[in-house]
């Protein structure tokens, strides 16, 4: 596989001189994602406008068996869009145009390239939001790629849940749109869920069709101080089967507490887990109801402290310290990488996996920061430490290695939400034993050539 001067050519004359480039500058821009994985510059980078542009790309890439790396906005954290065998990088930014708001079926129709922040601020409009929120500004056909999800996923599901219809440009360049407008069907096989979590491996996406939910009335959010991560663990486990049905559960070990605390004005909790709770509702009775209920969970389970609010106000006020969490750990520690950490375990298992990452990372003095979608089961921990210096770092891949395989050995998954990548590549064989073969088979149907995105997932 290799781009000869006469491919760059031909690939060249698919698109307008501002859509391709060369320039080192560019090639730097698409060589790395968020993670701390190797970077590698791609031999090109090219800013198709149109599905038609992506499909004569692909056909000159199939011709001449050239590496393709599909780029959303290059927010992953496991390497996904490195383009680990240079080639062609095709960056879908400005496939941007939101096409069709019907508001009536509750869907909507995007290119690839609209960044979920920009959607939701359009839907707003209509009273209607697309809810999976992965902290950082990701395109829809990154998240649908990645199969994203985040701190809603508990009530609304992760990006698979909510993708209709998608138009999808295949390794030789033809055109599929698998999916329906209906919301159910029993029709054939789901290629649209095949597609969620691909990672770029088996086909470019073009278009997405999602469906969205109405913008709920009124909101109830509570910090929950716990005194241990069982007790935090055996609320937010309580809570999923009393019936209440919570938008967001997350858990935050002692040492961020101890972070949130430096950092955010007017936020002193005691330095124990803490849980912090969502609930959406259509009216504060309703959700004055769900609190008292909450109260009296968390009151049983030997909470330390607890604050609530109703309402939009009191929600950003609260939930403020958690978003910024990933801002605190950076800025405590200047000059430090993360190495992130993503699992996902059955919810009864998430004290064991809490307890495993504390004691291994204390253990070998290692700083790392437990906190996670404690609903959804998954749990991240940023591990703090310097890539350049070879020796300490392994003691963060070694650690990384361990907490994986214990999750996996608890009936769980090698990530919850951040994908593959390169990172997790070692695990696959583990967690998935003989339906890996398949998924060989399943690659090698799309991807005869092994083109599209090599040297992932498998
Ligand atoms: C601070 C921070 C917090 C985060 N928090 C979360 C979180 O809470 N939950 C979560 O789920 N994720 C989280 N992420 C990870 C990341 O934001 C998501 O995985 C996101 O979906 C990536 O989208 P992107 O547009 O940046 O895609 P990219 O990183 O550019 O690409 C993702 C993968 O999909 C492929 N790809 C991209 N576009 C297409 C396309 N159109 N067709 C086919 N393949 C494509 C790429 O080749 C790559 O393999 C976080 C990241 C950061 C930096």
């Amino acid at each position: 596989m290799a781009l000869n001067e006469s491919s760059l050519l031909r690939l060249r004359e698919v698109v307008g001189p501002d859509q391709f480039s060369t320039g080192i500058s560019n090639l730097s821009l698409h060589a790395k994602d968020e993670s701390f994985h190797t970077p590698h510059l791609p031999d090109v980078v090219i800013w198709p406008r149109s599905t038609e542009d992506v499909s004569r790309i692909m056909k000159i890439c199939s011709e001449d068996e050239i590496p393709v790396t599909p780029w959303g906005a290059g927010t992953s954290l496991e390497g996904n869009p490195i383009p680990v065998r240079g080639g062609v990088v095709i960056d879908l930014q400005q496939m941007n145009e939101i096409l069709r708001i019907r508001e009536n079926d509750l869907q909507v129709d995007v290119q690839a390239g609209v960044l979920f922040k920009d959607l939701n601020k359009r839907l707003a409009r209509y009273g209607l939001f697309c809810p999976p929120d992965p902290g950082a500004s990701a395109t829809i056909g990154g998240m649908v790629a990645n199969n994203a999800s985040g701190i809603r996923a508990i009530k609304y599901g992760a990006t698979k849940d909510l993708i209709q219809k998608l138009t999808v440009v295949l390794a030789d360049g033809k055109v599929i749109q698998p999916g329906t407008l209906a919301f159910k069907t029993s029709s054939g096989l789901d290629l649209c869920r095949l597609f969620a979590g691909s990672e770029g491996i088996l086909g470019i996406i073009t278009e997405i069709t999602l469906r969205l939910v109405g913008i709920p009335p009124e909101f109830l959010s509570s910090v929950v101080s716990f005194s241990t991560t069982e007790a935090a663990s055996l609320t937010i486990s309580q809570i999923i089967r009393s019936g209440l049905a919570p938008a967001a559960l997350e858990l935050i070990s002692t040492n961020c507490v101890l972070l949130i605390n430096k950092y955010t004005e007017d936020f002193n909790f005691p330095e124990s887990p803490l849980v912090f709770i969502e609930f959406h509702g259509s009216s504060k009775e309703g959700l004055a109801a769900d609190l008292e209920l909450v109260r009296e969970l968390c009151k049983d389970n030997g909470a330390t402290r607890f604050e609530a609010g109703i309402g939009r106000q009191a929600r950003s006020k609260l939930w403020e310290a958690r978003y910024n969490l990933h801002d605190f750990i950076l800025r405590e520690h200047p000059g430090l990488e993360p190495m992130a950490i993503d699992t996902a375990v059955p919810i009864s298992k998430l004290p064991d996996i809490v307890a495993y990452a504390e004691e291994i990372t204390k253990s070998r003095g290692v700083i790392g920061y437990v906190f996670g979608h404690a609903g959804s089961g998954n749990i991240h921990m940023p591990m703090m430490g310097d890539p350049n210096d070879k020796a300490s770092w392994s003691v963060l891949e070694e650690i990384n290695h361990k907490l994986v395989e214990y999750a996996i050995s608890l009936g769980g998954t090698a990530t919850g939400e951040h994908g593959v990548g390169i990172g997790k590549i070692q695990f696959m064989e583990l967690e998935h034993g003989k339906s890996l073969e398949i998924m060989h088979r399943i690659k090698n149907l799309f991807d005869p050539k092994g083109i599209l995105n090599p040297g992932k997932m498998f």
